[in-house]
């Protein structure tokens, strides 16, 4: 039987030379590789309270979107600076080259809300690192960081977890 990381390709040298790009999108287009992976991704969850799904721009929300859909909970989006509409509070981080910054609306979530936070990798952790300072200034709770795929070779999960979160990925 095929597992999740058999509908994953790597293209070799996207978006630079030198970078192997873990590309979803076949994943996304399969069936059965689609719903595997939300199944999965949910499995760990299971009978945990769950208030929101928030899912980090762009392939994040096509995964939160599912999951929150699955959970009968709402969706809310973290998106790159400049995309969100109503008033935002900002959170910048560090790239390889510069920085970038992240934003969700300032009254998407309510104090004491339990969020599982979603995207589709994990590298250097920087993106999500950035995601749950916003969760946590809006006073909300990260219950639950959950990948398709997880480098850690790059540092992201042992980033995640100094900072006491739960990391759930399907696979490296
Ligand atoms: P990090 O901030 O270094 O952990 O990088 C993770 C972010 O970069 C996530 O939002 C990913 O969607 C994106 N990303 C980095 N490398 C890849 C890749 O190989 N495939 C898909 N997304 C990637």
């Amino acid at each position: 039987m095929k597992t999740v990381q058999d509908y994953i390709r790597t293209i070799p040298d996207f978006p630079h030379e030198g970078i192997m790009f873990r590309d979803v999108t076949t994943l996304f287009a399969d069936p059965r590789g689609f719903r595997m992976a939300i199944d999965q991704l949910l499995h760990p969850y299971a009978g945990q309270p769950i208030d929101r799904v928030v899912g980090l721009e762009a392939r994040g929300f096509i995964l939160g979107g599912a999951i929150a859909h699955q959970l009968s909970v709402g969706f809310v989006p973290i998106r790159k600076k400049g995309k969100l509409p109503a008033k935002t509070i900002e959170q910048a981080y560090t790239l390889e080259y510069g920085e970038a910054v992240v934003e969700i609306h300032d009254d998407a979530l309510q104090p004491g809300e339990r969020v599982l936070m979603v995207d589709d990798l994990l590298a250097t952790g920087g993106t999500a690192e950035a995601g749950i300072k916003l969760i946590e200034r809006l006073g909300a709770v990260v219950t639950g960081c959950a990948f398709i795929i997880d480098l850690p070779e790059l540092g992201g999960r042992a980033k995640l977890e100094e900072l006491g979160m739960d990391v759930h990925a399907l696979c490296a």
